[in-house]
């Protein structure tokens, strides 16, 4: 049984009475000082993990108002506070042992947009991707590009300067600021914008805070322009933060967004930002280019800028690898055929973007024809290119470029990429030497490491491999910070040049030099207590430390506490480095939608896995063994915990606190999904590590009874289904269903459709010939002959297309008989996915082998097994995995799959041809992704057209929606993703769904009923 985990780290009373009164003065959004919010926002993309004494998610700039009014009181000037937006940070930069204050949770509406003036206002936790979503339908996007697009904040963008790929033609993101809205840390209010002198003077006037600023901003630029001029390497990506070379602008107008713009919240809260817009070009093209060797990829790079593309992108052969075994890779497979001599060592991508087609088509083709001879040349280092033309391929590239940084993370073992010299600027034209001898450094400590860089920008991406964990790894990763940060300086360049300083602010007085006493004196006007995320960029006074590389905790230091059995059982984990991919804004995709429905950060992948890395953690420190509580017990002693199990529940009901209650709340609250499985660049996989950690915290306390059920439910549905009346009867009853809600929580279970498979009648062609539904067997198999095993295919059933949609299973079987197949049916057995979902990995182990024998003997006879329901179907290559050897995986595939390899074009005649739509299930979307295309050509070869529409998910996964916990939520998805598809395509009958759990949810929340595509084909095809 797993100890009480009572005694995590408290918040420290000083604190608790800080966010107790900012409660009772009226503070409206959400104040959060317990450990879950604690844990998971101690952490971002960077190797620290720093633990806040709370978390607070402001509703509005008055709440922001009221905390730093609160904290310029006397009583409150120790409090710290580090602003937050999306947490995607690589270096520290949002972590606190203070408070953390969230500015997305809320503060994320889109205010004002001015299409003529080109210009739109938002608050300043809108994402990125979600503001050019916006603006997209007017022509119109907001310009800085940053991998993490999908979801950074405009706050953290504007506090870190963001950039990326297309800076060169679009800047950074100080580039496109117009006005900002700053929460000063007295309580006033600053708004900044180009100041023309009679509007500097009146502002400089001011006998306040805000004419403070202006005053000693523009005295540090007067008496220190010169040597400004020469600190500031002349680069594109110059200084982000405190930027002193650009206090006044070419026309000597006064600009203090250039101080705030990269200040990594150490100056103020940016609350609201007007932003500059730029259109939309019209036409774009991108020429991929390949090499033999990476560093020519990279000298190559500087020649090819001579063609004045918009940007130029270098990725090496490991980047290229990782992509292609992601799910990324089937939207731009198409790009990179498999056509050269010799291997693929890097690849340049060239962009180029024009309002005029003639125009971009001629720059396009100069380049190709270039290509052309020099791939042609043995001399040349180019040795294959291709070309993406439009700009729905072209962001495809995009996107799996876009993905490459995290994708970095993802490689085996204990060593694993992280990120403290990752974003490197030099001068352009001197990036090869640089990143040769960068490579030196690297290897002499026989590191492994994945390169990328926007050479166009001089800027190099790179993760070297270390165990963190390790202190003698910790260590080398502090001599290199030395080594680079030297590096850079001797390039003139710098070792922030992207993704900001944080911790790395150690560095700051080296590079700044003379001119640190400046950023010291701005850091003193705006914040003069050193309360706003202190000890990054400068401090105050010399009274105060910079944060230094190695005197931050890290998590390596945290994790080392894991016992080894434990890190190894929780593997699902464990690894993920926060990198925030799980926080996709966009509601049409598949990934976290628990996360997405209560915008709540425990409720997401990173928030489990970091759950359960501190409960490991705080389990380890008690000494316990996970891996023995996690063997199988015997009844007897399942019996005999009974009691104690009572009195654990019992206390927990009392409201006795137990750490594990907060991770299982956020355990329950996970749709098992599996989109996390399938998309998480480092492949966390939530579910599994989910169902290992209820199979521990049951062995402390009860089980609700709707686990039970859901648990038995595959059992209890063949006995069920031999008296279906019965069952519908009592289901149907008022008194029964709210029986089943109130104590067992469950709700709207289906009814039971009472048709008999074995033995179902069916008409099989146009002439009436009627056939039976055969049960399968190895010794009906035997007596095929080869050719008629190569006809054959087995539908393995699953409980619930059996059971509450048996008409699916007859319209599968006819469809597959009128195409010529020989169709049997597989004997009913239970899957195991229900159990496996709610941690009864035992009796999932059990089960799991059970079936598999039964399929495997039914394989063997050399016919094809095939399931309907994707999630049921994927369980045998994904759950299975874990808990059967290689040998005894039954090999099941996707209808999708089988048709599509076996079916031949055009042996049927579709009347006329009918263009449907399909809303996939999420985990084939995420976890077969290939696949979904299948049935697109399954459609074409019957004559008919399918149009993919991704809405994200349905909301019901599995038993999910059924739970009475979670119908709200499940409802609540419904209406963000589906509701609107389901509304404009249902009522034309053209709208069809794979998965069983979404047609039964646009069922329940619409009185739809949406088709499979197997019963639309069999509607409309007639086979000749
Ligand atoms: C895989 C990966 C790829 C990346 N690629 C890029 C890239 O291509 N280009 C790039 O520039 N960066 C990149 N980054 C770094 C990171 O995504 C950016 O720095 C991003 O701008 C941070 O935005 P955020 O909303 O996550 O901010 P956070 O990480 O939450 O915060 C960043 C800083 O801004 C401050 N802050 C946030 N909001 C406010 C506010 N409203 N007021 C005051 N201060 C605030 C915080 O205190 C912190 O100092 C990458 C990161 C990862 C993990
Ligand atoms: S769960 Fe995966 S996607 Fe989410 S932060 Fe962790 S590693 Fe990144
Ligand atoms: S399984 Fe789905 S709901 Fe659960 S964490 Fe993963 S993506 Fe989120």
């Amino acid at each position: 049984m797993i100890p009480n985990l009572q005694h995590t780290s408290p918040v420290q009373a000083h604190y608790l009475d800080f966010l107790n009164t900012l409660s009772r003065r009226g503070f409206k959004g959400d104040i959060s000082p317990d450990y879950a919010n604690r844990t998971v926002l101690a952490t971002d993309n960077s190797i620290y993990q720093v633990l806040p004494q709370g978390v607070v998610y402001p509703k509005h700039t008055g709440d922001l108002i009221l905390i730093t009014q609160l904290a310029n009181e006397e009583l409150y000037r120790d409090i710290v506070l580090s602003p937050r937006g999306g947490g995607t940070g690589t270096n520290g930069q949002s972590l606190t042992d203070g408070v953390v204050v969230d500015i997305s949770r809320h503060m994320n509406q889109i205010l004002e947009i001015n299409v003529e003036e080109r210009w739109v206002k938002v608050q300043t936790g809108v994402v990125k991707d979600q503001l050019n979503a916006f603006l997209k339908p007017h022509g119109l996007f907001f310009a800085p590009e940053l991998s993490t697009s999908n979801r950074a904040t405009i706050g953290g963008m504007i506090n870190t300067d963001a950039s990326g790929q297309g800076s060169c033609l679009y800047g950074k993101t100080r580039n496109h600021v117009l006005e900002l809205q700053t929460v000063l840390l007295d309580g006033s209010v600053l708004n900044s914008q180009t100041l023309d002198a009679q509007a500097y003077e009146a502002l400089a006037e001011q006998q306040d805070r805000t004419g403070l600023i202006h005053r000693v901003v523009d005295s540090i630029y007067k008496e220190h322009k010169t040597k400004i001029d020469e600190v500031f390497p002349p680069l594109n990506r110059c200084l982000t933060g405190y930027d002193l070379a650009h206090i006044r602008d070419e026309n000597d107008q006064f600009n203090l967004n250039n101080i705030l713009c990269g200040s990594e919240g150490t100056l103020g809260f940016i609350t609201e930002a007007k932003l500059n817009l730029l259109t939309i070009p019209k036409h774009s093209a991108l020429v991929v280019v390949k090499y033999g060797d990476f560093e020519k990829s990279l000298r190559d790079a500087t020649e090819l800028m001579k063609a004045k593309p918009t940007s130029i992108e270098t990725i090496d052969s490991k980047v290229l690898n990782l992509a292609m075994n992601d799910f990324v890779w089937h939207q731009v497979e198409e790009f990179f055929p498999d056509d050269t001599a010799e291997p693929v060592q890097g690849i340049n991508f060239v962009e180029y973007t024009a309002d005029d087609e003639a125009e971009l088509d001629q720059k396009v083709q100069t380049l190709l024809h270039n290509l052309k001879a020099s791939v042609a040349d043995p001399n040349s280092p180019r040795i294959g290119y291709a070309l993406a033309k439009g700009s729905a391929a072209v962001n495809r590239i995009w996107g799996m470029r876009k993905r490459a940084v995290g994708l970095l993370g993802n490689k085996e073992g204990e060593a694993r990429p992280v990120p403290f010299v990752e974003d490197t600027a030099v001068p352009p034209e001197h990036l090869a030497d640089f990143i040769m001898e960068f490579r030196e450094i690297l290897d002499a400590y026989k590191l492994e490491y994945g390169m990328f860089g926007h050479v166009d920008a001089g800027v190099l991406h790179v993760r070297p491999a270390l165990d963190m964990k390790d202190p003698e790894q910790a260590k080398i990763a502090w001599e290199i910070s030395d080594r680079v940060a030297d590096l850079t300086h001797q390039y003139h360049g710098l070792l922030w040049g992207e993704h900001g300083k944080g911790v790395r602010s150690e560095y700051a007085p080296q590079f700044f030099g003379e001119l640190y006493p400046q950023l010291q004196r701005i850091k003193a006007t705006f914040d003069p207590y050193n309360q706003l995320n202190p000890g990054k960029i400068a401090t105050p006074s010399d009274e105060h430390n910079l944060l230094k590389i190695n005197e931050v905790t890290t998590r390596g230091e945290l994790d080392r506490v894991i016992s080894k059995q434990s890190w190894t059982q929780f593997e699902e984990a464990v690894y993920c480095n926060g990198n925030g991919a799980c926080f996709n804004w966009n509601t049409a995709d598949q990934m976290c939608p628990s996360y997405k429905v209560t915008r709540q950060r425990v409720n997401s992948p990173k928030g489990r896995a970091s759950l359960v890395r501190e409960w490991l953690k705080l389990l380890s420190e008690n000494n316990f063994d996970t891996v023995t509580a996690a063997k199988r017990k015997s009844a007897l002693t399942a019996i005999a915990g009974l009691p104690k199990r009572l009195f654990s529940s019992l206390r927990k009901k009392l409201g006795v606190y137990d750490f594990s209650h907060e991770v299982y709340d956020s355990m329950a609250a996970c749709l098992a999904c599996k989109s996390c499985t399938g998309q998480c660049p480092i492949k966390v996989d939530v579910p599994e590590f989910r169902s290992k950690f209820l199979s521990l915290y049951h062995t402390r306390y009860m089980r609700p009874l709707k686990d039970y059920l859901v648990g038995a439910l595959e059992f209890m549905l063949p006995v069920c289904a031999k008296f279906p009346g019965v069952y519908n009867f009592f289901m149907k009853l008022r008194f029964v269903q709210l029986l089943l809600e109130k104590w067992v929580g469950f709700v709207d279970g289906p009814l039971l459709t009472g048709t008999r498979l074995a033995g179902y009648k069916l008409t099989v062609d146009a002439n009436g010939t009627q056939a039976e539904i055969e049960l399968a067997s190895p010794d009906k198999l035997a007596n095929l002959t080869q050719e008629q095993r190569e006809k054959t295919v087995v539908i393995v059933q699953d409980a619930f297309t059996s059971y509450f949609e048996t008409q699916l299973v007859i319209d599968t079987i006819q469809l597959l008989k009128q195409l010529g197949f020989n169709a049997l049916l597989a004997p009913y057995k239970a899957n195991g996915k229900p159990l496996h979902v709610h941690g009864f990995l035992g009796s999932f182990a059990d089960t799991a082998e059970k079936n598999a024998k039964m399929l495997n003997s039914i394989s063997a006879c050399g016919v094809a097994l095939v399931g309907i329901d994707p999630s049921m179907t994927l369980t045998y290559r994904s759950e299975y995995k874990k808990y059967l050897s290689k040998q005894a995986m039954p090999k099941v595939e996707l209808l999708q799959e089988f048709l599509d390899a076996r079916l031949l074009a055009a042996n049927t005649n579709a009347e006329q041809s009918i263009e449907f739509k399909l809303m996939p299930h999420c985990t084939e979307t995420s976890n077969a992704v290939g696949t979904i295309k299948m049935w697109q050509s399954v459609f074409t070869k019957l004559g008919h057209s399918l149009t993919i529409l991704n809405a994200g998910c349905c909301g019901m996964s599995g038993t999910y929606g059924h739970e009475a916990r979670n119908k709200e939520s499940s409802q609540a998805l419904y209406q963000m993703s589906w509701q609107k598809p389901v509304e404009q395509h249902a009522p034309s009958g053209t709208l069809l769904a794979t998965g069983y759990s979404c047609r039964s949810q646009v069922k329940r929340e619409a009185g739809e009923i949406i088709l499979h595509p197997v019963q639309a084909l069999l509607a409309n095809i007639t086979v000749s």
